[in-house]
């Protein structure tokens, strides 16, 4: 592994990739939606059950790189208890920090993702979760997919 993907695989990632967070289908999910990045050969169902207008419980299952699998994780872990608004604003700040590399002043683990900006093509990898997510919270039944307006 170079010293730049190193850089790239931080802790916070390492960490999500030996234990996944959220992983596996939640029995009472009352939306879920595919994601799919042609381009590296990552996969992401995310599983969600919505009360009201708030993720009362959220999961994935998938399969592909480190960075997608790490983000599917985080993500879970991100968004549960959230509203829909709130995670839009969240997938917003997410993009940002991942397409600009500027790390988010809360400290938030999401900042983890900021090497990936210095790998463009690994953008989608990143993001892949979060599109599925939010179209899950859309009610969209199309899949997600990278290799679209989506990003
Ligand atoms: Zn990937």
């Amino acid at each position: 592994m170079s010293a730049e993907l190193s850089d790239l695989y931080q802790n916070v990632i390492l960490d999500h990739n030996r234990r996944p967070r959220n992983r596996g289908r939640i029995p009472s999910a009352n939306r879920s939606a595919h994601g799919d990045n042609p381009s590296c050969g990552d996969q992401c169902d995310v599983f969600l059950r919505l009360d009201g207008d708030r993720i009362a419980e959220i999961s994935f299952e998938g399969s592909g790189c480190a960075i997608s699998q790490a983000s599917a994780s985080l993500m879970t872990t991100q968004l549960k208890g959230k509203t829909a608004a709130e995670a839009e604003k969240l997938y917003g700040q997410f993009h940002e920090i991942v397409t600009t590399g500027k790390e988010p002043e809360d400290m938030s683990d999401l900042g983890a993702f900021a090497g990936v900006h210095a790998f463009p093509a690994r953008i989608k990898c990143a993001t892949l979760s979060w599109h599925a997510a939010l179209n899950a919270l859309r009610g969209d039944p199309v899949p997600a997919t990278t290799e679209s307006h989506l990003d």
